[in-house]
């Protein structure tokens, strides 16, 4: 038999959200999110957001009118501690900075304190500052690695900090444990852009690995070079074969499937013609 408990909005005051509570006959709980800063699903998996279930709910059952104020703080404040991560990827050429550049800014003209991170391996166009292909361009922290960030900028001010942007994000090995802790335990509202395969179409750093905890991902495509169609992979044009090979349109270009393939194969073949060549010019030798 179903038994269920209801906080209506009308127990809240005017600070606190609005919220839900229904407790099964088996002990598990089901909160019903009634407001974008309620907790997320992903929540349910911090050791932290679990023991303050299960103190709600023994005082819950306590039943005690007095407790009710001290359940409705801490879902107050667990709820407030839980931030966003949404993830934008695709091929090189695709816009991912661009789309990283307008959220940020839109999050910065709604009042926001944001900052941007990106990889110092990729000094292209400016170390301290994130610039598109289209060349709009924004300040940023060009750091080794995600977690040396806080204190980089400082405690206080990381604290401060309301929204984060990532870019090339590919690049940080830290990328995962950085995430979770700033969503999950910090509060923050990270946005990540980063390519999700690379030239070989494999998956490229860890940018994959964030999916499963992130609150939404968003492929972005370019337009093939060869057709015009949606591109979804990036060519790479020369025969270098390391992973990490930072360059713009003169090693890569976006293509959609069948040239990918197609320019796979020309690839090998051009290859092959080559290394037969020298073959032929050592035994003439
Ligand atoms: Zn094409």
């Amino acid at each position: 038999m179903k038994s269920f408990l209801t906080f209506s909005p009308t127990l809240s005051n005017s600070a606190a959200t609005p919220f839900s509570c229904y407790f099964l006959s088996h002990q598990s709980i089901i909160l019903r999110k009634t407001s974008r800063h309620m907790l997320a699903a992903k929540s349910l998996q911090s050791p932290n957001f679990l023991s303050r279930i299960s103190v709600m709910h023994s005082l819950v059952n306590s039943a005690k009118p007095s407790n009710l104020d001290r359940i409705r703080s801490m879902y107050t404040e667990a709820a407030s501690m839980s931030g966003e991560i949404h993830v934008i990827v695709g091929p090189m050429f695709a816009g991912k900075t661009t789309t990283l550049l307008r959220r940020i800014k839109l999050e910065s003209s709604n009042g926001r304190n944001v900052a941007i991170i990106k990889s110092n391996k990729d000094t292209r166009y400016a170390l301290d500052s994130i610039v598109t292909h289209d060349g709009e361009k924004l300040p940023c922290w060009p750091l080794v690695d995600l977690s040396s960030f806080r204190q980089r900028l400082g405690p206080e001010a990381y604290d401060k900090l309301e929204v984060i942007g990532i870019d090339e994000a590919q690049f940080f090995e830290d990328l995962y444990d950085f995430c979770s802790k700033a969503a999950d335990h910090d509060g923050k509202t990270i946005i990540v852009a980063g390519l999700d395969g690379d030239y070989l179409r494999r998956s490229f750093g860890g940018v994959l690995d964030i999916i499963p905890i992130a609150d939404s991902v968003t492929k972005l495509t370019a337009r093939c070079e060869l057709c015009g169609e949606r591109a979804f992979f990036t060519l790479r044009k020369t025969e270098e074969t390391e992973t990490e090979l930072i360059a713009g349109a003169e090693v890569y270009m976006p293509v959609c499937r069948k040239h990918y393939v197609s320019g796979q194969v020309v690839k090998v073949a051009a290859r092959t013609v080559l290394e037969s060549q020298k073959v032929q010019c050592s035994s003439i030798l």
